[in-house]
């Protein structure tokens, strides 16, 4: 299974990863975690990534191709992987295309994430991430508030910076701007299936497990 979940921030593409990830014992690959996770350890990346995560802006090109480029390359991504947050801009999607062939991957599939503004401002401003295991949850619909115990794992659960909705905005029109188009790239090459995000996590789940099977 090879996966690009596609679409905007705050549509379900890191739920649903974890899920498929978990399931079929293969690689969640996210962008944002990793840039999170090195902010965490402190590094200069992790530092310069952060402060254009909190204003809303993408990680230059050429950083983010390098970090890709970085992880394809493991044999631990020979039974498949799931690339979530990668690529968002159509620089990083020619990348992409280029380490694919290089690693002579050519069975992948691009699953289109659909939700509209209004619907994804009110989820993030509702998202609540354990810092343990990265699961996400939903302030309103789970009764959880920031601080509070991961049902998972007991780790602690807190708001990302980015999910403010100020910064939610910035990051939508980032996202109309620089990000849709690129789903264009794929479309020419036929191997894009559309999601509604609205539907359950379940529903999402078994669409994308019949679409690759
Ligand atoms: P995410 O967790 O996927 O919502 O990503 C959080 C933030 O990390 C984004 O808003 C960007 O600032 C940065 N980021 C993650 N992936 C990329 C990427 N492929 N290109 C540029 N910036 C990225």
């Amino acid at each position: 299974m090879r996966l690009i979940l596609f679409g905007p921030p705050g549509v379900g593409k890191g739920t649903q990863a974890k899920l498929l990830a978990e399931e079929f014992g293969i690689r969640h690959i996210s962008t944002g975690d990793m840039l999170r996770a090195a902010f965490a350890a402190g590094t200069t990346l992790g530092r310069k990534a952060k402060s254009l995560m909190d204003a809303g802006q993408l990680v230059p090109d050429d950083v983010m191709i390098g970090i890709v480029r970085e992880v394809l390359a493991s044999p631990d991504n020979k039974k498949g992987f799931i690339l979530d947050g990668f690529p968002r801009t159509l620089a990083q999607a020619k990348a992409l295309t280029k380490f694919f062939d290089e690693l002579k991957i050519t069975d992948y599939r691009v699953v289109n994430f659909e939700l509209d503004d209004d619907e994804i401002v009110r989820r993030l401003n509702n998202r609540l991430v354990c810092r343990k295991d990265g699961k996400i949850y939903n302030k309103e619909m789970d009764g959880l508030s920031p601080g509070n115990p991961c049902p998972a794992c007991g780790g602690e659960l807190y708001q990302r910076d980015d999910d403010l909705a100020e910064t939610v905005r910035k990051r939508l029109k980032v996202y109309h701007m620089t990000t849709a188009p690129v789903i264009e790239y794929y479309k020419a090459g036929g191997m894009v299936v559309n999601i509604d995000g609205n539907s359950s996590i379940d529903v999402v789940n078994r669409e994308i497990k019949m679409m690759v099977n």
